[in-house]
């Protein structure tokens, strides 16, 4: 496998036809990585997913899953939080199914508890249920992968998403730059150094397997007070964060990552990072 994979959200928006088929038009255009969107609920059935997978295989590509959005394990209601492990499950279900490697997904919310702490020691005892689930359905070979989340009153910052994963066999902190930034009022990920010390942290915390590969998401992206507002291109430089250091610092650490396009243009932007790792990090860092 090159050093860095790269695909887009969903469906590339330049493919007409179904998404099973837009996996050759990703071959094609030089791409190795695809997120199914699973973000409005799990909607895929197992005969449709396994032919995903096949797909996949033909074309050398690397599947993710993204669980739906409306996923809240630390709500102080116990009945979303049953729905949220319910749609968690589904989604490890399917990701098994399609061989997609990692589920990633939002874990919560602070709102109406006392303190984020207990948001997380919430989030761990739903995720401890679904890695149950997990292994009940011999699906260990999915991972489940918290992501740093773009708005101040959301769980999961990098901290809490390492914190998940110590407790938790089988998790990964997914790290989206673009909502790192946001969250921080574009203050973090402005240099290479910071790029190296959230790769740093997670190995130091969570041992070398869980940046093989980093999961990762990226766009640049607008924000405001409590974080992030919208995705915009690359092309968009009135936005950050900066491409070229994200890839300056991974290329630095020497881990390997997947790089999921959550521009407003997907594969399109896909290609520009493929084009600016391969300018920093070399030809054998990408793949053909
Ligand atoms: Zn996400």
């Amino acid at each position: 496998m090159p050093r860095f994979l790269f695909g887009p959200a969903g469906k590339p928006i330049g493919f007409k036809g179904d998404l099973i088929a837009s996996l050759t038009y990703l071959r094609e255009l030089g791409l190795n990585a695809m997120e199914y969107e699973a973000v409005r609920g799990v909607r895929i059935n197992k005969e449709r997913a396994v032919k995903l997978r096949e797909a996949a295989e033909e074309n050398g590509i690397k599947l993710s899953l993204h669980a739906p959005y409306f996923i809240n394990l630390s709500s102080p209601e116990e009945h979303k939080v049953a729905k949220s492990i319910e749609r968690l499950n589904r989604s490890v279900e399917a990701a098994h199914w399609m061989g997609a490697y990692i589920v990633v997904f939002h874990p919560g919310y602070y709102k109406g508890l006392s303190s984020p702490q207990e948001a997380l020691e919430k989030a761990i005892e739903a995720l401890r249920t679904v890695a149950k689930y997990r292994a009940s359905i011999g699906a260990e070979d999915v991972i489940l992968g918290p992501e740093t989340t773009g708005k101040t009153t959301q769980l999961g910052t990098l901290d809490e998403n390492i914190a998940m994963c110590r407790e938790i066999g089988g998790c990964r902190p997914v790290v989206d730059w673009a909502h790192m930034y946001a969250r921080s009022m574009g203050e973090y990920i402005t240099s290479v150094d910071h790029v190296i010390e959230v790769v740093e942290k997670i190995e130091k915390e969570l041992g070398t397997e869980a940046v093989k590969p980093l999961h990762m998401h990226f766009s640049h992206i607008e924000y405001g007070k409590g974080g992030e507002r919208m995705h915009h291109t690359l092309a968009e430089k009135e936005y950050g964060p900066s491409f070229e250091i994200v890839c300056r610092g991974l290329a630095e650490t020497g881990v390997s990552g997947v790089f999921i396009s959550e521009s407003p243009i997907l594969e399109k932007d896909a290609l520009v990072m493929k084009d600016v790792c391969r300018r920093i990090c070399g030809e054998r860092c990408v793949a053909d």
